[in-house]
């Protein structure tokens, strides 16, 4: 049996899949195209439920695979099958040979200044949700002055057919409320608002948050997407929205405006596709041959995926199908 396997993506699924396999007896390689681990979570503050630190789960992680080879900076160029499963040659042209593969390539944030009209990179008081993370992360919030207005706009990239992402980005919700409440900790006094097209708060314990964000945090939540958002004299930020559930136009004079950029395929799922001959979406994301019965398999024998690869995924999803695909490698592996 080739007891080495390969992991394309040091993001919290990778890392969650090499945990797994290396604890199943397995030699792991993970190549990770950027220059440390943790994929996007290592930029975000307090992850939900549990008030989790991100970047302690991903330290977790990283020391739990001591002794594992992570490759930063390190993409595949080629890949070819061989009697013992595959040869891969990475960009420094050495070639791994590998059992299995497993594709952990999670996504990319959507690009919020493709969404002109919010004027994102234009105006200085618009950011997006990464953004306000970064300012939790840091502590820099707590140097900023009070805003009285901070304004939230759901669903920027996602289930927008202008700009080719029909697909729910499934967290953005969840972190727009999460992050409301964090705001309304730290300013009490700010009048917060959320514009959302309708509230996807699917997971155990999300549905109370929206509760408590009304009922102890006071967020106002308004059904209507903002049409576009210009800057006051005073550098302020206007937006301009529809409240669908009074119809009545409104127009609102905000401190802050933070974007909710979606999840998009990850950039590199085309080369990544190309390499090893599987399949993508009209989305970008991998092609689940099987979702419902086998979402880690790809149609490929030998090729797993896990996280958000195949999709937009919360952390937890991501870790559970990490585990899932660990396990799929072992069953094929251990086949013969
Ligand atoms: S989770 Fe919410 S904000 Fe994100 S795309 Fe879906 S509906 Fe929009």
């Amino acid at each position: 049996m080739n007891k080495n396997v390969l992991v394309l993506g040091a993001g919290v699924a990778g890392l969650q899949a090499a945990l797994s396999l290396k604890e199943l007896g397995y030699r792991v390689t993970i190549l990770e195209k950027s220059s440390s681990a943790g994929g996007h979570l290592k930029d975000w503050d307090k992850l939900y439920p549990g008030n989790i630190s991100s970047s302690g789960l991903i330290d977790n992680l990283i020391s739990a695979l001591d002794g594992t080879d992570i490759l930063y900076n390190t993409t595949v160029t080629r890949s070819e099958k061989s009697d013992n499963g595959f040869i891969t040659e990475i960009s420094s042209g050495e070639k791994i040979d590998s059992g299995a593969i497993v594709i952990a390539s999670g996504f990319s944030l959507f690009d919020a200044r493709i969404k002109e009209e919010y004027g994102y990179g234009i105006y200085r008081r618009v950011i997006t949700n990464a953004d306000l993370e970064a300012l939790f992360r840091s502590k820099e919030i707590h140097k900023m002055e009070m805003p009285a207005k901070v304004g939230f706009v759901h669903c920027v990239g996602s289930r927008d057919e202008k700009v080719c992402n029909r697909h729910c980005s499934k967290i953005c919700c969840m972190t727009a409320v999460k992050q409301a409440c964090e705001i309304k900790e730290i300013w009490p006094h700010a009048d917060v608002y959320c514009f959302y097209m309708d509230l996807r708060m699917f997971g155990r314990g999300y549905e109370d948050l929206y509760y408590e964000a009304q009922s102890k945090f006071g967020v106002n939540f308004i059904r209507g997407r903002v049409s576009e958002a210009g800057e006051d004299k005073d550098g302020k930020v206007v937006v301009k929205a529809e409240d669908t559930l009074t119809s009545r136009p409104l127009k609102i004079t905000l401190d802050l405006l933070v974007l909710m950029s979606g999840m998009v395929r990850n950039t590199d799922n085309k080369t990544i596709s190309d390499v090893f001959g599987i399949p993508t979406g009209e989305d970008g994301f991998f092609f689940q041959p099987s979702p419902l019965i086998n979402p880690t398999s790809s149609d490929s024998s030998g090729i797993y995926f896990a996280g958000s690869a195949t999709g937009p995924k919360t952390v937890a999803e991501s870790i559970n199908e990490a585990r899932a695909a660990a396990l799929a490698v072992h069953k094929f592996l251990s086949k013969d």
